[in-house]
């Protein structure tokens, strides 16, 4: 049998790349990791967990108004964003020493510089060493994508620099109306900055449930977020005070900085694939088989670089099935279908299963429950916030075909939900639950007569 420096090499050490990493040692195979940058990959260093301590920090804006309706009084409330910054980084750098102990502590070999496929079974390092592997894993995650070539463009910063700001913006643009767009301009427009988002589409985060993007965006413009759809940004100019953006009718905002979220895509270029013979999607993600397999029988890849669906938990999921199958002698496909998401927006959205208009296309008769009421939190403040729930039946099975929640903690109730989904739960297991009182998911289990029936023509 042929003798390899090593059993696997992943190329990045990320939140797949590093569960596959010590899955894989844990099962005995030698294991080395290659990063460029710092460990723990986007969703550690400049994704998922600072922005949900940003999140966090946003959402005192409310409660200090929920607060006075309680009887407190709150003092003149100031928010220092440079205090921010150095707590968000401390705290990351202290998970980052984390995963790195923990992938030693399971005997993996931390290589820190970039690697490169350099064949089937080789890997080479930039500092020139080049070492010989049984396996390759590729889970190099993905990079937000070329900004839209405007003028004025390298003015804009992406979300991988929006964290570190050295001054706050006290008056943002956003472009774009996904994930990052909106759980930033909800950030930013709680922590005092007049914001602006431009969108393409007329509602933000197409794919989602059209309820849940139609009160997304009220909820945002009622937050103070001015939302320009339809109109993006022609031109960029540098001006005395900041920045001049001019937007498709002609419209000009004068912001101190522009934050562009169109999109990200995989991180695949300069690694060697083609020339190693991987195939590529023309967006430049690996193509991979059940098991994260690509077309070169030695060569897996997990995660964003893969583009099945780009969130942490999936690429974590697809690390650690990869690990068990390729080196535990298990066999391990990742299913992915009902994958519960947040958006963390404030409201915030949580979901799982089909959209409205999925059920609708899937099912017979479609029975569309939905509630709307105010959280109790916010009836003494008398603020205005309102919570939505909807859920999907199938009218012939009464099968669950999806939950769609805006408001708090929506983000929490899908991921319970999901669990109930996947037991394929029927409208009566909701309705034979018993309700804990005083909740909000409470609503879940007490919604008794359909808003509306959908008959598919
Ligand atoms: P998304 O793909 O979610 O959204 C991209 C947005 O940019 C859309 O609104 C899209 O508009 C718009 N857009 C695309 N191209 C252009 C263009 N040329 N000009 C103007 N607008 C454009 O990307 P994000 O960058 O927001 O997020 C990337 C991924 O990161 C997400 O898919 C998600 O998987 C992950 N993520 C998950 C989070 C979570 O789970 N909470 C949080 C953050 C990121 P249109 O709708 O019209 O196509």
């Amino acid at each position: 049998m042929t003798q390899y420096d090593y059993d696997l090499v992943v190329l990045g050490a990320g939140s797949g790349g590093v569960r596959a990493a010590r899955i894989a040692a844990g099962h005995g195979a030698k294991v080395a990791v290659a990063e460029e940058f710092r460990i723990g990959g986007t969703c550690v260093i400049r994704g998922c967990v600072p922005k949900k301590l940003y999140v966090m920090a946003s959402r005192f804006h409310d409660d200090f108004a929920d607060a006075a309706g309680f009887g407190w009084t709150v003092g003149e409330a100031r928010f220092d964003w440079g205090e921010l910054v150095a707590a968000k980084e401390a705290e990351i750098t202290r998970l980052s020493g984390l995963y790195a102990q923990n992938l030693e502590k399971s005997g993996v070999e931390i290589v820190r510089r970039r690697g490169v496929v350099a064949g089937p079974n080789a890997v080479a390092f930039a500092d020139g060493r080049r070492v010989s592997t049984r396996c390759i894993l590729v889970a190099t995650g993905g990079a937000p994508t070329q900004h839209p070539q405007i003028p004025g463009i390298d003015y804009a910063i992406s979300s991988n620099e929006i964290f570190d700001l050295a001054e706050f913006p006290q008056r943002l643009l956003v472009v774009g109306g996904g994930y990052i767009g909106v759980e930033f301009a909800s950030v930013f427009v709680r922590l005092g900055a007049k914001t602006h988002l431009s969108l393409r589409a007329e509602l933000p985060l197409r794919g989602f449930d059209e309820d849940l993007r139609r009160l997304l965006r009220d909820g945002l413009v009622a937050a103070g977020v001015d939302i320009h759809a339809g109109a993006l940004p022609t031109r960029i100019e540098k001006t005395a005070s900041g920045l001049a953006v001019t937007l498709q009718d002609e419209s000009r905002l004068e912001v101190d900085a522009v934050l562009v979220a169109t999109g990200r895509a995989p991180l695949t270029r300069g690694l060697g694939l083609e020339a190693a013979g991987v195939a590529l999607k023309e967006n430049g993600a690996i193509v991979v088989d059940a098991y994260s397999r690509s077309s070169v029988p030695s060569i897996f890849a997990v995660g964003d670089v893969t583009d099945r669906l780009n969130l942490t938990p999936v690429a974590i999921r697809e690390g650690h099935a990869f690990a068990d199958t390729v080196f535990g002698g298990l066999d391990v496909a990742v299913d992915h279908a009902l994958v519960p998401t947040a958006v963390f927006t404030t409201p915030e959205i949580g979901t799982v299963g089909l959209t409205e208009a999925e059920a609708s296309a899937k099912a017979k008769r479609l029975l569309v429950f939905e509630t709307s009421f105010r959280p109790m939190r916010a009836t003494l403040s008398k603020r205005a916030e309102k919570v939505f729930m909807k859920i999907l039946v199938d009218g012939d099975s009464d099968q669950v075909l999806g939950v769609h929640i805006l408001g708090p903690e929506a983000g929490e109730m899908a991921q319970l939900l999901a669990i109930s989904l996947r037991l394929r739960a029927r409208k009566a297991d909701f309705d034979q639950t018993m309700a804990l009182h005083p909740s909000l998911a409470e609503e879940l289990v007490t919604m008794r007569s359909p808003s509306r029936i959908v008959e598919r023509a």
